[in-house]
């Protein structure tokens, strides 16, 4: 899909930081927030376009109920009217909490003493990854705290170990990272093992902000992690997640400079980010939350329909930092990923007993410690189609977001039918028997609804190749 760049203050160069406080400030505070310019903005994305920094600055000044109505009912429009009802579903693995780094928010921040380091030992890595093979994971996040000893070569060492674990009909299909930037000689190393989306948050783009929090380490430097992405880019690992942690600086700063970094790799590389991620602030050791700057649950719904709006092409995460009621309603504003069984703590996915969580042992507290099996009821009670879809990638098909954007009728071709696929795998080896009945039937709704006589014949036969024991089938 082509883009057009925008003009704008700072002409966007690849490596080049972009971030202008003063230009982003100026959008905020002259925008002008009426029923119908927000209604023209709604319209604007519901017809497929990404919003610039006048739009999005817009719906963030936007503060009577009707208006941010209207902004909700438009994000869950839009993600009904793209994307559907699938939900992905990932795990994080942390592999390991050295961190040479800092940042006060963090419980692996250099400075704390009582967190226990541990880097988990190869044989450990495979006992956690069978543990969530084993409870029907099939897409994992790995998370490094920032270290020499996690170095390129490190992490792509550890995403071949977990591509090689296979337990049964369980294994991992699509390793994605969430770690320290590297160089690009380094982004290529990593590719080369084959992982999916390579994450770096920025944390906030307000440079004082960002000043204040990251004291000492690679990563106080602001610009170097501003443009990490680009050397991506030009590593040709085009597949990236940006993110702000929701928390550290003014929440308005922060979504525009999401968008304005939308737009920078738009502008120099053509592509734009594969998701964004919204974590909210929480709780860490020796580190409570600034009031000041804390995002009440209103303001993060609006954030999250905002963001949805502003990049329509985009996979949205959520995490299990948020508590349940928060996930559930952020759902229908177009999150398309979320995390599932999730434990934080070093190496407890291989541990028997759920351990109650220490602040002093994780990096924060999450606040829905539901199992899988548990999150999936609750989709399939939901009416969404849990999915661990990981054909585009497999094949090829780079870029899947934006294929299921704007290529007409990619969904219906390949994501409803692959979503099928896998959740019909998934009640085959792990499921309860009352999950089981529930997804059969939302299954049967869903392949009714293909209504492409050729297409709903093949799911169907693939279902029973399925039902015999076949795995990992998909278009
Ligand atoms: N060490 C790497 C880094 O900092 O980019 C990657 C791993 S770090 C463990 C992953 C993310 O956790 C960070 O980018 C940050 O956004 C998030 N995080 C850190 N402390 C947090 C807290 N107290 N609450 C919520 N998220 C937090
Ligand atoms: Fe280290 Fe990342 Fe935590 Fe910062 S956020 S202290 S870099 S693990």
């Amino acid at each position: 899909m082509k883009f057009t760049p925008e003009k704008y203050n700072i002409p966007d160069k690849p490596q080049v930081p972009y971030i202008d406080t003063e230009e982003i400030w100026n959008y905020l505070n002259n925008a002008k927030p009426s029923n119908t310019r927000i209604q023209e903005i709604v319209s604007k994305s519901l017809s497929k376009e990404r919003l610039n920094l006048e739009e999005v600055a817009t719906l963030i000044r936007a503060d009577k109920p009707e208006q941010i109505e209207m902004i909700k009912s438009g994000a869950r429009m839009l993600k009904e009217k793209v994307y559907g009802k699938r939900i992905v579903l990932f795990a994080p693995l942390y592999v390991g909490n050295l961190c040479q780094n800092n940042c006060e928010y963090c419980g692996f921040k250099a400075t704390n003493k009582d967190t226990v380091r541990k880097t988990l030992s190869n044989e450990e890595l495979i006992k956690n990854v069978e543990a969530l093979e084993h409870n029907g994971q099939k897409r994992l996040i790995l998370v490094y705290g920032e270290h020499p000893r996690y170095n390129p070569e490190y992490i792509a060492k550890t995403v071949k170990t977990v591509y090689g674990v296979k337990t049964g009909n369980g294994e991992i299909r699509r390793v994605n990272i969430n770690a320290a930037p590297l160089s690009i000689e380094g982004f290529k190393t990593v590719k080369d093992a084959g992982i999916g989306t390579y994450q770096v948050f920025q944390e906030t783009y307000d440079p004082e902000a960002y000043s204040k929090y990251h004291k000492g380490g690679r990563k106080a430097a602001y610009d170097n992690r501003l443009v990490s992405l680009d050397r991506a880019q030009e590593a040709g690992l085009d597949d990236v997640g940006i993110g702000v942690l929701f928390g550290l600086a003014d929440w308005r700063f922060d979504v525009m400079g999401l968008v304005r970094h939308t737009n920078h790799l738009e502008a120099c590389y053509n592509v734009g980010p594969h998701t964004i991620s919204f974590p909210r602030l929480q709780d860490a050791a020796e580190f409570k939350v600034d009031p000041e700057f804390a995002v009440s649950d209103e303001e993060f719904t609006r954030i999250v329909a905002i963001l949805r709006l502003a990049v329509p092409y985009t996979g949205m995460i959520l995490t299990a930092r948020e508590p349940i009621h928060i996930r559930k309603e952020v759902l229908q504003y177009g999150c398309s990923q979320i995390d599932a069984g999730t434990k934080i703590e070093m190496g407890a996915y291989s541990e028997k007993e759920n351990k109650k969580q220490d602040l002093n042992q994780e990096q924060f507290l999450i606040n829905d410690d539901r199992s899988l099996g548990e999150v999936i009821d609750e989709l399939l009670d939901g009416d969404y189609l849990p999915s661990f879809c990981t054909a585009c990638y497999r094949k090829g098909r780079t870029g899947e977001h934006f294929m299921e954007f704007s290529v007409p009728g990619f969904i219906k071709r390949f994501c409803t039918p692959n979503a099928i696929l896998t959740l019909a795998e998934y009640i085959e080896d792990y499921a309860k028997e009352d999950t089981a009945v529930k997804g059969w039937k939302l299954i049967d709704k869903n392949i009714r609804d293909i209504k492409e006589p050729k297409l709903e014949a093949s799911v169907k036969m693939k279902i029973e190749i399925i039902k015999k024991g076949k795995r990992d089938l998909y278009y």
